[in-house]
């Protein structure tokens, strides 16, 4: 049965609209550099880069993953593309687990200085995926 005008206005909507995912279509071979550039993110930590510590060290998104899926959509990147920008070690800071959940806090969190995730490498890694507008208002100038 359709629902009447009224019913249509006061019933809430119950159902979210589908979320649009980009499917970019992997195959086994895509599979396979995922693996490898995953593995490549994670190799060979080094100290935190924020208080030194060696402890549970992680790569940080300094771009975030969810920013270069976004340009990936609407740039409309192939998936090989994608996953090399997703993986790309020039947007990877390390630092150990506590600084890192600091960073990502919503509250009460240490958020990690743009003095400190802006090397010359992360720089053309922002130019090459157009990530600046989204860069400079995660880390203001003189954060
Ligand atoms: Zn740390
Ligand atoms: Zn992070």
């Amino acid at each position: 049965m359709r629902a009447t005008a009224l019913q249509r206005r006061t019933t809430p909507r119950r159902r979210a609209a589908p979320r649009r995912r980009h499917d970019p279509g992997y195959t086994g071979e895509t599979r396979e550099l995922a693996r490898v550039l995953r593995a490549a993110w994670i190799a060979d930590p080094e100290p935190c880069a924020v208080c030194g510590s060696t402890l549970r060290v992680q790569g940080h998104h300094v771009a975030e993953k969810q920013w270069i899926k976004a340009l990936a959509r609407a740039f409309e990147y192939s998936v090989e593309r994608l996953l090399r920008a997703l993986w790309d070690t020039r947007n990877r800071l390390w630092v150990c687990e506590r600084c890192h959940m600091g960073h990502h806090a919503f509250e009460g969190g240490r958020r990690i200085s743009r003095t400190l995730v802006l090397t010359p490498a992360l720089v053309a890694f922002l130019d090459e995926h157009v990530l600046w507008a989204r860069f400079d208002r995660a880390y203001p100038e003189g954060s």
